[in-house]
């Protein structure tokens, strides 16, 4: 898999190996091996220390919500079209997100297609994975656990 599948189009990097993990259901972090500070997203090299020397290490996906909001005009494959009044086109329905911090405190943002939003509360446990979309562009879900 490319990593422009999984985010912009960019094919040349180093941190290509985030996108073929996230097909197998991994999100990785990247930890620099000079101060050991950890990355995530991943990144390609250490703005802390300007280290080019970086480790993969699998993250724990479960943790608790720090934040979340609502996209209002959300990307195709998370919007449901509705009908707006009969002179207008469609609508979409906004789509909540939000940012979970897992163990280390980092923060994994991710979409919360599954719950309504009135029953999305800060702090609570979630986790974290990899969801190929119809389209076959990879993304990260949050879910309730
Ligand atoms: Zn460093």
């Amino acid at each position: 898999m490319e990593f422009k599948n999984f985010s912009l189009f960019i094919s040349q990097t180093k941190v290509n190996r985030f996108a073929t993990d996230l097909a197998e259901g991994r999100i990785l972090s990247t930890i620099c091996k000079k101060c050991g500070k950890q990355y995530y997203p991943p990144r390609a090299d250490c703005p802390s220390c300007m280290g080019i020397e970086m480790e993969w290490k699998e993250i724990k996906t479960e943790g608790k919500l720090l934040t979340f909001t609502r996209i209002h005009v959300p990307p195709e494959h998370f919007a449901v079209r509705q009908p707006l009044m009969p002179f207008s086109s469609v609508q979409f329905e906004p789509c909540p997100i939000g940012i979970l911090e897992v163990e280390g405190g980092l923060p994994v943002m991710g979409w919360i297609p599954k719950m309504d939003i009135k029953k999305i509360r800060v702090g609570m446990r979630m986790k974290a994975s990899p969801f190929t979309l119809p389209d076959g562009k990879i993304t990260i879900v949050l879910e309730a656990i």
